[in-house]
Protein backbone atom coordinates (compact mmCIF):
# COMPACT_ATOMS: atom_id res chain seq x y z
CA UNK A 1 0.00 0.00 0.00
CA UNK A 2 0.97 3.55 -0.51
CA UNK A 3 2.49 5.46 2.18
CA UNK A 4 0.44 8.90 2.98
CA UNK A 5 1.62 12.30 2.94
CA UNK A 6 0.84 15.10 5.57
CA UNK A 7 0.52 19.01 3.82
CA UNK A 8 2.09 21.60 5.68
CA UNK A 9 1.19 25.10 5.36
CA UNK A 10 4.29 26.03 3.06
CA UNK A 11 3.10 23.59 0.72
CA UNK A 12 5.32 20.81 1.34
CA UNK A 13 4.34 17.78 2.19
CA UNK A 14 5.90 14.92 4.57
CA UNK A 15 5.37 11.10 4.93
CA UNK A 16 3.09 9.88 7.76
CA UNK A 17 5.48 7.14 9.33
CA UNK A 18 9.05 8.30 9.40
CA UNK A 19 11.85 6.35 11.12
CA UNK A 20 13.34 7.29 14.09
CA UNK A 21 17.14 6.98 15.60
CA UNK A 22 17.05 8.69 18.95
CA UNK A 23 19.65 6.02 20.71
CA UNK A 24 20.77 4.42 17.41
CA UNK A 25 24.63 4.48 17.89
CA UNK A 26 26.31 6.28 14.32
CA UNK A 27 27.34 2.57 13.09
CA UNK A 28 24.71 1.31 13.45
CA UNK A 29 22.63 4.18 11.96
CA UNK A 30 23.79 3.55 8.54
CA UNK A 31 22.68 -0.19 8.07
CA UNK A 32 19.43 0.95 10.14
CA UNK A 33 18.42 3.49 8.13
CA UNK A 34 18.81 1.09 4.47
CA UNK A 35 16.64 -1.14 6.44
CA UNK A 36 14.06 1.12 6.97
CA UNK A 37 14.46 2.51 2.90
CA UNK A 38 14.57 -0.95 1.63
CA UNK A 39 11.28 -1.51 3.90
CA UNK A 40 9.69 1.55 1.90
CA UNK A 41 9.93 4.63 4.76
CA UNK A 42 10.91 7.09 2.98
CA UNK A 43 11.32 9.57 6.12
CA UNK A 44 14.15 10.01 9.20
CA UNK A 45 13.97 11.60 11.66
CA UNK A 46 17.40 12.55 13.36
CA UNK A 47 18.93 15.61 15.54
CA UNK A 48 22.55 16.69 16.22
CA UNK A 49 22.42 15.27 19.79
CA UNK A 50 21.38 11.98 19.01
CA UNK A 51 25.24 11.84 17.27
CA UNK A 52 24.38 9.37 14.51
CA UNK A 53 23.68 12.36 12.13
CA UNK A 54 27.08 10.62 9.98
CA UNK A 55 25.38 7.53 10.00
CA UNK A 56 22.17 8.46 8.89
CA UNK A 57 23.85 10.32 5.88
CA UNK A 58 25.93 7.44 4.65
CA UNK A 59 22.46 4.97 4.85
CA UNK A 60 20.57 7.58 3.04
CA UNK A 61 23.65 7.81 0.12
CA UNK A 62 24.48 3.95 0.10
CA UNK A 63 20.30 3.05 -0.23
CA UNK A 64 20.28 3.33 -3.65
CA UNK A 65 17.40 5.45 -3.47
CA UNK A 66 17.71 9.36 -4.78
CA UNK A 67 18.16 11.84 -1.89
CA UNK A 68 15.42 13.70 -3.56
CA UNK A 69 12.90 10.66 -2.40
CA UNK A 70 13.70 11.06 1.61
CA UNK A 71 12.52 13.10 3.86
CA UNK A 72 15.03 14.20 5.88
CA UNK A 73 14.86 15.93 9.74
CA UNK A 74 16.85 17.14 12.11
CA UNK A 75 17.10 19.37 14.86
CA UNK A 76 19.31 22.00 16.03
CA UNK A 77 20.42 21.31 19.81
CA UNK A 78 20.13 24.10 22.83
CA UNK A 79 23.45 25.05 23.86
CA UNK A 80 23.61 26.06 19.85
CA UNK A 81 20.53 28.76 20.41
CA UNK A 82 20.60 32.21 19.25
CA UNK A 83 20.80 33.45 15.63
CA UNK A 84 24.94 33.07 14.99
CA UNK A 85 24.93 29.86 16.66
CA UNK A 86 22.03 28.42 14.43
CA UNK A 87 23.51 29.25 11.01
CA UNK A 88 26.92 27.61 12.23
CA UNK A 89 25.16 24.82 14.09
CA UNK A 90 22.76 23.93 10.73
CA UNK A 91 26.14 24.07 8.80
CA UNK A 92 27.62 21.50 10.65
CA UNK A 93 25.02 19.09 11.00
CA UNK A 94 24.27 19.22 6.79
CA UNK A 95 28.53 18.83 6.87
CA UNK A 96 27.50 15.32 8.98
CA UNK A 97 24.62 14.26 7.01
CA UNK A 98 26.56 15.01 3.95
CA UNK A 99 23.82 16.84 1.90
CA UNK A 100 22.85 20.37 0.98
CA UNK A 101 19.88 20.62 2.33
CA UNK A 102 17.27 18.81 5.12
CA UNK A 103 13.66 18.56 4.47
CA UNK A 104 12.42 20.10 7.78
CA UNK A 105 14.76 21.79 10.43
CA UNK A 106 13.39 21.65 14.03
CA UNK A 107 14.53 23.89 17.27
CA UNK A 108 14.57 20.75 19.49
CA UNK A 109 13.46 22.19 23.18
CA UNK A 110 12.08 26.03 23.65
CA UNK A 111 14.35 25.85 26.34
CA UNK A 112 12.44 28.97 27.65
CA UNK A 113 15.33 29.41 30.81
CA UNK A 114 17.56 30.41 27.96
CA UNK A 115 15.37 32.97 26.16
CA UNK A 116 16.87 32.51 23.02
CA UNK A 117 14.36 30.50 20.71
CA UNK A 118 13.07 33.98 19.23
CA UNK A 119 16.58 34.80 17.36
CA UNK A 120 16.94 31.27 16.80
CA UNK A 121 13.77 30.88 15.20
CA UNK A 122 15.17 34.11 13.05
CA UNK A 123 17.94 32.01 11.69
CA UNK A 124 15.60 29.52 10.79
CA UNK A 125 13.39 32.21 8.42
CA UNK A 126 16.89 32.58 6.94
CA UNK A 127 17.94 29.51 6.34
CA UNK A 128 14.44 28.39 4.75
CA UNK A 129 14.72 31.65 2.39
CA UNK A 130 18.22 30.06 1.25
CA UNK A 131 16.20 26.89 0.50
CA UNK A 132 19.11 24.80 2.49
CA UNK A 133 15.97 24.54 5.35
CA UNK A 134 12.87 23.25 2.81
CA UNK A 135 9.94 23.55 5.36
CA UNK A 136 11.13 24.71 9.24
CA UNK A 137 9.46 23.74 12.50
CA UNK A 138 9.82 23.10 16.47
CA UNK A 139 9.45 20.30 18.93
CA UNK A 140 8.76 20.24 22.37
CA UNK A 141 7.15 24.37 22.18
CA UNK A 142 3.74 24.60 24.26
CA UNK A 143 1.22 26.57 22.32
CA UNK A 144 2.01 29.77 24.53
CA UNK A 145 5.87 29.46 22.79
CA UNK A 146 4.67 29.22 18.91
CA UNK A 147 2.79 32.26 19.61
CA UNK A 148 5.55 33.87 20.94
CA UNK A 149 7.63 33.28 17.29
CA UNK A 150 4.19 33.86 15.80
CA UNK A 151 3.66 38.01 17.40
CA UNK A 152 7.82 38.26 17.19
CA UNK A 153 8.51 37.32 13.78
CA UNK A 154 4.79 36.51 11.53
CA UNK A 155 6.07 33.14 10.38
CA UNK A 156 4.51 29.99 12.03
CA UNK A 157 5.69 26.90 12.21
CA UNK A 158 4.62 24.14 9.84
CA UNK A 159 5.40 21.27 12.73
CA UNK A 160 5.79 20.57 16.23
CA UNK A 161 6.52 17.65 16.90
CA UNK A 162 6.04 16.48 20.79
CA UNK A 163 5.59 13.78 23.51
CA UNK A 164 2.35 11.83 22.09
CA UNK A 165 1.27 8.68 22.79
CA UNK A 166 -2.41 6.38 23.81
CA UNK A 167 -1.79 7.57 27.19
CA UNK A 168 -0.40 10.94 26.62
CA UNK A 169 -2.45 12.49 23.89
CA UNK A 170 -2.01 16.46 24.09
CA UNK A 171 -5.63 17.20 23.29
CA UNK A 172 -4.69 21.10 24.00
CA UNK A 173 -1.50 21.24 21.87
CA UNK A 174 -3.18 19.44 19.06
CA UNK A 175 -6.13 22.25 19.11
CA UNK A 176 -3.51 25.05 19.36
CA UNK A 177 -1.88 23.80 16.73
CA UNK A 178 -4.64 23.05 14.35
CA UNK A 179 -5.89 26.60 14.87
CA UNK A 180 -2.61 27.63 13.09
CA UNK A 181 -2.65 25.27 10.45
CA UNK A 182 0.84 23.34 12.56
CA UNK A 183 1.06 19.99 11.85
CA UNK A 184 1.46 17.57 15.04
CA UNK A 185 4.14 15.02 15.11
CA UNK A 186 4.51 12.31 17.73
CA UNK A 187 7.67 11.26 19.86
CA UNK A 188 7.81 8.13 21.59
CA UNK A 189 4.34 6.99 19.93
CA UNK A 190 5.00 3.51 21.58
CA UNK A 191 5.49 4.70 25.07
CA UNK A 192 8.64 3.85 24.05
CA UNK A 193 7.61 0.53 23.96
CA UNK A 194 5.39 0.30 27.48
CA UNK A 195 2.26 0.41 25.39
CA UNK A 196 2.76 -3.10 23.56
CA UNK A 197 1.45 -4.83 26.75
CA UNK A 198 -1.73 -3.25 26.92
CA UNK A 199 -4.54 -4.99 26.92
CA UNK A 200 -7.07 -2.49 25.28
CA UNK A 201 -3.93 -2.21 22.29
CA UNK A 202 -3.97 -5.85 22.68
CA UNK A 203 -7.75 -6.27 22.29
CA UNK A 204 -7.99 -3.81 19.24
CA UNK A 205 -4.92 -5.64 17.27
CA UNK A 206 -6.23 -9.09 17.94
CA UNK A 207 -9.50 -7.91 16.00
CA UNK A 208 -7.69 -6.05 12.95
CA UNK A 209 -5.24 -9.28 12.60
CA UNK A 210 -2.27 -6.82 13.61
CA UNK A 211 0.26 -6.37 16.28
CA UNK A 212 0.39 -3.96 18.84
CA UNK A 213 2.99 -1.79 17.69
CA UNK A 214 0.84 -1.70 14.03
CA UNK A 215 -1.96 -1.02 15.84
CA UNK A 216 -0.82 2.21 18.17
CA UNK A 217 1.08 3.49 14.65
CA UNK A 218 -2.49 3.29 12.99
CA UNK A 219 -3.94 5.02 16.37
CA UNK A 220 -1.21 8.35 15.53
CA UNK A 221 -2.20 7.82 11.45
CA UNK A 222 -5.75 7.88 12.19
CA UNK A 223 -5.86 11.11 14.12
CA UNK A 224 -4.09 12.90 11.90
CA UNK A 225 -0.78 12.85 13.18
CA UNK A 226 3.08 12.46 12.12
CA UNK A 227 4.24 9.24 13.40
CA UNK A 228 7.90 8.08 14.00
CA UNK A 229 8.58 5.11 15.75
CA UNK A 230 12.04 3.47 16.53
CA UNK A 231 13.72 0.38 16.24
CA UNK A 232 17.04 -0.68 15.20
CA UNK A 233 15.76 -4.85 15.02
CA UNK A 234 15.20 -5.49 11.10
CA UNK A 235 11.98 -7.01 11.83
CA UNK A 236 10.29 -4.60 13.82
CA UNK A 237 11.24 -1.45 11.43
CA UNK A 238 9.53 -3.69 8.90
CA UNK A 239 6.58 -4.58 11.53
CA UNK A 240 6.36 -1.00 12.36
CA UNK A 241 5.64 0.21 8.65
CA UNK A 242 3.17 -2.40 7.66
CA UNK A 243 0.65 -0.05 8.73
CA UNK A 244 -1.40 0.74 5.09
CA UNK A 245 -3.77 -2.15 4.74
CA UNK A 246 -6.45 -1.32 7.96
CA UNK A 247 -7.46 1.17 9.61
CA UNK A 248 -9.69 1.65 13.28
CA UNK A 249 -13.18 2.33 13.29
CA UNK A 250 -15.03 4.64 15.36
CA UNK A 251 -15.23 2.06 18.36
CA UNK A 252 -11.40 1.05 18.34
CA UNK A 253 -10.75 5.21 18.21
CA UNK A 254 -13.10 5.72 21.22
CA UNK A 255 -11.51 2.85 23.43
CA UNK A 256 -7.97 4.43 23.09
CA UNK A 257 -9.27 8.12 23.95
CA UNK A 258 -10.33 6.92 27.07
CA UNK A 259 -6.48 5.95 27.38
CA UNK A 260 -5.38 9.36 27.87
CA UNK A 261 -3.45 10.47 31.08
CA UNK A 262 -2.10 14.08 31.83
CA UNK A 263 -0.03 12.24 34.24
CA UNK A 264 1.93 9.96 31.59
CA UNK A 265 4.11 11.98 30.80
CA UNK A 266 7.51 10.31 29.90
CA UNK A 267 10.18 13.12 28.98
CA UNK A 268 10.90 16.57 30.89
CA UNK A 269 8.34 18.86 30.62
CA UNK A 270 9.66 21.84 27.98
CA UNK A 271 8.46 24.07 30.54
CA UNK A 272 10.76 23.36 32.90
CA UNK A 273 14.13 21.36 31.51
CA UNK A 274 16.96 23.19 32.29
CA UNK A 275 19.29 21.82 29.98
P1 LIG B 1 9.16 4.80 20.61
O1 LIG B 1 7.89 5.15 21.29
O2 LIG B 1 9.24 4.86 19.13
O3 LIG B 1 9.56 3.36 21.14
C1 LIG B 1 10.70 2.71 20.67
C2 LIG B 1 10.87 1.40 21.45
O4 LIG B 1 9.68 0.62 21.34
C3 LIG B 1 11.99 0.53 20.88
O5 LIG B 1 13.21 0.89 21.44
C4 LIG B 1 11.52 -0.85 21.26
O6 LIG B 1 11.88 -1.12 22.60
C5 LIG B 1 10.03 -0.75 21.16
N1 LIG B 1 9.50 -1.19 19.84
C6 LIG B 1 9.62 -0.57 18.64
N2 LIG B 1 8.97 -1.25 17.68
C7 LIG B 1 8.44 -2.34 18.28
C8 LIG B 1 7.66 -3.42 17.82
N3 LIG B 1 7.31 -3.51 16.54
N4 LIG B 1 7.29 -4.37 18.72
C9 LIG B 1 7.63 -4.28 20.02
N5 LIG B 1 8.37 -3.26 20.51
C10 LIG B 1 8.77 -2.31 19.66
O7 LIG B 1 10.32 5.66 21.32
P2 LIG B 1 11.37 6.79 20.98
O8 LIG B 1 12.58 6.26 20.34
O9 LIG B 1 11.53 7.51 22.27
O10 LIG B 1 10.62 7.81 20.00
C11 LIG B 1 10.66 7.68 18.60
C12 LIG B 1 11.46 8.79 17.97
O11 LIG B 1 10.96 10.06 18.33
C13 LIG B 1 12.92 8.86 18.40
O12 LIG B 1 13.72 7.86 17.85
C14 LIG B 1 13.27 10.24 17.96
O13 LIG B 1 13.50 10.27 16.56
C15 LIG B 1 12.01 11.01 18.32
N6 LIG B 1 12.11 11.67 19.64
C16 LIG B 1 12.15 13.03 19.68
C17 LIG B 1 12.25 13.69 20.88
C18 LIG B 1 12.26 15.18 20.89
O14 LIG B 1 12.56 15.77 21.92
N7 LIG B 1 11.95 15.83 19.80
C19 LIG B 1 12.31 12.98 22.09
C20 LIG B 1 12.26 11.58 22.03
C21 LIG B 1 12.15 10.95 20.81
Amino acid sequence: AQQSVITFHDGNTIPQVGLGVWRTPADIAAPTVRTAIAAGYRHVDTAAIYENEDGVGEGIKSSGVPRSDIFLTTKLWNDNQGYDATLTAFDKSLKRLGTDYVDLYLIHWPAPTRNRYVDTWKAFIQLKKDGRARSIGVSNFYPEHIDRLVAETGVVPVINQIELHPDFQQKASQAAHKKLDIATQSWSPLGQGKLIDHPVIGGIAKKHGKTPAQTIIRWHMDSGLVVIPKSITPSRIEENFQVFDFALDDDDMAAIAKLDDIGARMGPDPKTATF
